[in-house]
């Protein structure tokens, strides 16, 4: 259960919060406030669904048990991509070609939608445009290929192959073989990115209490939201608590795994020693299992994601892992140092695929982002205002995802999964 902050709280320190814009403190949540709809969480999915719900006239509350974007939202890679956390060809497989072609699409509109509230609300968090997935081994390309057919055939998203010498040209990286180059994506600063969302949210309406965790949630033809000294009650509620909500909804604990996911910020490398490391700017991920992902900062710093802790416990020498992955992409950056180095956690659903929908007819939820939610969870707020406004078919798409529990329960969750993830770590290192 989330304990009762007395003081207020500030994000975690890292370049972002280092370079965020100037904020305003909102206050705590006391005595009793009523609003159309009630939100557990001040992130992307929160804001983004307060945004839309404001913006067609319902008076929203949104309770935060921190600060805005104090959770993954202000932390993450700023990776600005089209899917969700799993393969389409999973969600294929799970609810057919013809539903999975339209789920796509809606995930290309997520990352349209970033770049347009980026612009309508003129949120200045340094967007840049282009994003390459990466391959390391043989078996990568095959993979990449396989992935850019699927692409063009299925779902008319064309994305360009880059083999090696083309790669090269713009990531002098002995590490990678060859890319799928999507112009479309990109990246951002996540957590100006989600303050400037909160900007817009507050002007449009929407109310936001910080420092003030939930408790409990009590159900009913009003759900409530109940801090320990207050109470928010709606006619609707939504849960966008994301990796670190637990004990609010046990349904919904049952389906997420919280994994840790950590990123680095480099000292300052100077304009031209940076661009020469990626040339066009662009974001960057191999598709191991346990994934690298890195881009350039506006301020020329190279900012490092990678190593997942499945204990959700940080991991010891974060700095110097990070560093040893970062050299075995650019050799050049030995002896770089980090000046931050900071972690989140990230929600994996059991087949990594969205797990969004309500819980009776009161309570919506958007979770199971795993890893992958910069855009997707845009997407998800909307399709849940849509829903709460009596348009539940975008919604009811999603919710018709199967979902199965992480065995276990709790405590032999973080084992097996430990267990499971050395299996695919191994994977990479082999094969
Ligand atoms: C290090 C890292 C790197 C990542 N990189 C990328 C990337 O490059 N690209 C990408 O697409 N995705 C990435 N992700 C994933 C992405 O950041 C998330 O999917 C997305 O931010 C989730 O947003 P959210 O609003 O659902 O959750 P969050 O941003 O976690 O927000 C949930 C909020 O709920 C609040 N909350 C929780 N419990 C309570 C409670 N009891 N009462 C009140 N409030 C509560 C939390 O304080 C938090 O502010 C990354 C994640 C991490 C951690």
């Amino acid at each position: 259960m989330a304990k009762t902050l007395r003081t207020p709280s500030a994000h975690v320190d890292s370049w972002y919060s280092q370079t965020a814009h100037a904020a305003p403190e909102h206050p705590r949540l006391q005595g009793r406030e009523t609003a159309d709809v009630v939100i557990l969480g001040a992130g992307l999915t929160g804001l983004s669904a307060a945004l839309e719900l404001a913006e067609a006239g319902l008076s929203v509350i949104i309770v935060e048990a921190r600060r805005v974007g104090w959770g993954a939202s202000g932390r993450n890679g700023g990776q600005v991509i089209f899917g969700y956390g799993c393969d389409q060809a999973k969600i294929a497989a799970l609810v057919g070609i013809e539903a999975s072609r339209v789920l796509f699409s809606w995930s290309v509109e997520g990352v349209q939608l970033v770049q347009q509230r980026l612009h309508q609300h003129g949120i200045d968090a340094d967007w840049r445009e282009g994003h390459a997935h990466v391959a390391i081994k043989p078996r990568h390309l095959d993979e990449l290929k396989a992935w850019q057919d699927d692409l063009a055939s299925n779902y008319t998203y064309p994305v360009q192959w880059w083999d090696r010498d083309r790669l090269q040209a713009q990531l002098p990286s002995p590490r990678y073989l060859g890319a799928l180059y999507d112009p479309r994506s990109g990246h951002l600063h996540p957590l100006n990115y989600t303050l400037g969302l909160a900007r817009a949210a507050v002007a449009a309406g929407v109310r936001i209490f910080e420092n003030s965790p939930v408790l409990s949630l009590v159900r009913g033809g009003r759900p409530i939201l109940r801090t320990a000294d207050g109470e928010a009650e709606g006619s609707f509620c939504v849960l966008a608590g994301n990796a670190l909500v637990h004990g609010i909804a046990p349904e919904l604990d049952d389906k997420i795994m919280p994994v840790g996911t950590y990123v680095g910020a480099t000292e300052p490398l100077g304009e031209e020693r940076a661009a020469d490391l990626i040339r066009n700017g662009m974001a960057v991920a191999d598709i191991n299992w346990a994934l690298d992902y890195f881009r350039l900062s506006r301020d020329h710093r190279l900012l490092f994601g990678g190593r997942a802790s499945y204990s959700t416990l940080p991991p010891p020498n974060l700095a110097g892992t990070l560093a040893r992955r970062m050299t075995r992409v650019f050799p050049q950056l030995a002896g770089v140092r980090f000046d931050s180095v900071w972690g989140g956690l990230v929600d994996i659903s059991f087949n990594r695929a969205p797990h969004w929908g309500r819980l009776g007819d009161k309570v919506y939820f958007a979770q199971g982002f795993s890893g992958h939610g910069v855009a997707a969870t845009g997407l998800a707020g909307r399709v849940i205002a849509e829903a709460i406004r009596g348009q539940a078919s975008r919604l009811d798409a999603y919710a018709r995802i199967p979902h199965a529990n992480f065995p276990g329960g709790r405590a032999l969750r973080t084992p097996m999964l430990v267990a499971a993830m050395a299996w695919f770590k191994l994977r990479d290192a082999l094969w």
